[in-house]
């Protein structure tokens, strides 16, 4: 795990998915920022469990930036046990309700997750019992104290980025990549 700012804490799961863990303002709260792919509970708990806030400490909520598999996988079964609601773009419930699809990522495009995306499955979880819509009319992050998040289509329709002013910090979701997806290898083995 690695700090990537104040209260940030950055978990890379299946070598080339990231959550993150960030302090929500208020001491012992915290928020989950994206899931990974299915079967990422365990590493999720047991990582905020043994490094971070505790054993049976859950966040106030978990924030999706956009609904695609890698990131919105073990929403479901985190939420079964931590009971908090699940936050995404309005834009997005249909995706997560199971009322549509995204497009499939055309895996002729270039970049390793693109090609990796070929066998990810077209049924996404239904969050319709957890989820919640970011309000419209503010920019606030319900439960991150000093976020805004921002609207970045284009990896997806939906894509959030969240953002806090006081150091500048940007948590990108797919918006930015750091690792390069042109080589599997290098997302392979790093
Ligand atoms: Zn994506």
């Amino acid at each position: 795990m690695d700090t990537v700012a104040a209260g940030v804490t950055q978990l890379r799961i299946q070598r080339f998915v990231n959550v993150y863990f960030v302090d929500a303002g208020t001491p012992g709260d915290w928020v989950l920022v994206d899931t990974g792919l299915p079967g990422s509970e365990r590493a999720i708990r047991a990582a905020a469990a043994a490094e971070l806030y505790g054993p049976g400490v859950g966040p106030q909520a978990i924030v999706l930036t956009h609904g695609h598999l890698d990131h919105l996988g073990a929403a479901l079964e985190l939420t079964t046990g931590w009971h908090v609601p699940v936050l995404v773009h309005s834009l997005e419930r249909p995706y997560v309700t199971a009322q549509a699809l995204h497009p499939p990522r055309d895996p002729t495009v270039g970049g390793s997750l693109a090609f990796m995306s070929r066998f990810f499955p077209t049924q996404l979880p239904d969050l319709r019992d957890v989820v919640q819509e970011l309000p419209l009319d503010t920019d606030a992050v319900p439960f991150l104290m000093g976020w805004r998040w921002l609207h970045v289509p284009g990896h997806a329709p939906d894509q959030i980025s969240l953002f806090r002013d006081a150091e500048r910090t940007l948590l990108g979701g797919d918006a930015f990549a750091t690792t390069d997806h042109d080589s599997v290898p290098a997302v392979l083995l790093e």
